[in-house]
């Protein structure tokens, strides 16, 4: 005896925009960052500006509006910003919502295109998997702003300004590689010493 029934499966593809973002599977504590913290700001925007349902995620914001977080890619002073300049109404227009939400966060968007090309047209593949900088690698002026190419390095792997100053992991023997996964900034290397210290503390006890 057979089951079929020769009925198609209710089974349907999974479009929603929140299962299709970035953030999916993430913790959701990432895109509400206490007061002030504009580093865990940055942090969360930079993975929204790459996702795929922004305009999705901003415009459900919009909607419902939600005041906290971070939503479509915008901070809690931007979608403010936005209420201020359109009215809701206007924001359930597609083509309205892409303009606002592109005009609000020209800036951050803009820099990290420039940046990528300045990155592009500049690096070198050294062997050993390194990266090095073609030309002098000293601090440049980008758009008025003091940069390294380390700092650039850095901000494009990372998605947000380096904290401090971005030297060479140990590990990297290349003097000239600014390869990203080679280099870690002040705030990176205050977790490594911390993590080691944890670690030793660990052993220690274990050893006792
Ligand atoms: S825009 Fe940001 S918050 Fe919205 S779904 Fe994408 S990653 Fe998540």
């Amino acid at each position: 005896m057979t089951h079929y029934t020769g009925a198609v499966p209710a089974t349907q593809r999974i479009t929603d925009w929140r299962v299709q973002g970035a953030c999916a599977g993430l913790d959701p504590e990432r895109w509400f960052p206490k007061p002030g913290n504009a580093i865990a700001v940055k942090a969360a925007k930079s993975i929204c500006h790459g996702c795929p349902s922004m305009l999705q995620c901003a415009s459900s914001a919009f909607t419902r509006r939600e005041e906290a977080g971070v939503w479509g890619g915008l901070s809690e002073g931007q979608r403010t910003a936005i209420r201020k300049k359109y009215t809701l109404r206007q924001l359930e227009n597609p083509a309205l919502l892409e303009k606002a939400v592109y005009e609000a966060l020209h800036f951050e968007l803009n820099p990290l295109q420039t940046l990528r090309d300045v990155w592009e047209e500049n690096t070198m593949p050294l062997p050993g998997g390194h990266i090095g900088w073609r030309g002098a690698s000293a601090s440049f002026s980008f758009h008025g702003i003091p940069i390294t190419p380390k700092q650039i390095s850095f901000f494009l792997d990372r998605g947000s300004k380096a904290t401090g100053n971005v030297r060479r992991s140990p590990e990297c023997p290349v003097v000239e590689c600014i390869h990203p996964r080679h280099l870690m900034d002040t705030e990176e290397r205050r977790q490594r010493v911390a993590a080691e210290r944890a670690a030793r503390a660990v052993t220690d006890q274990l050893a006792a």
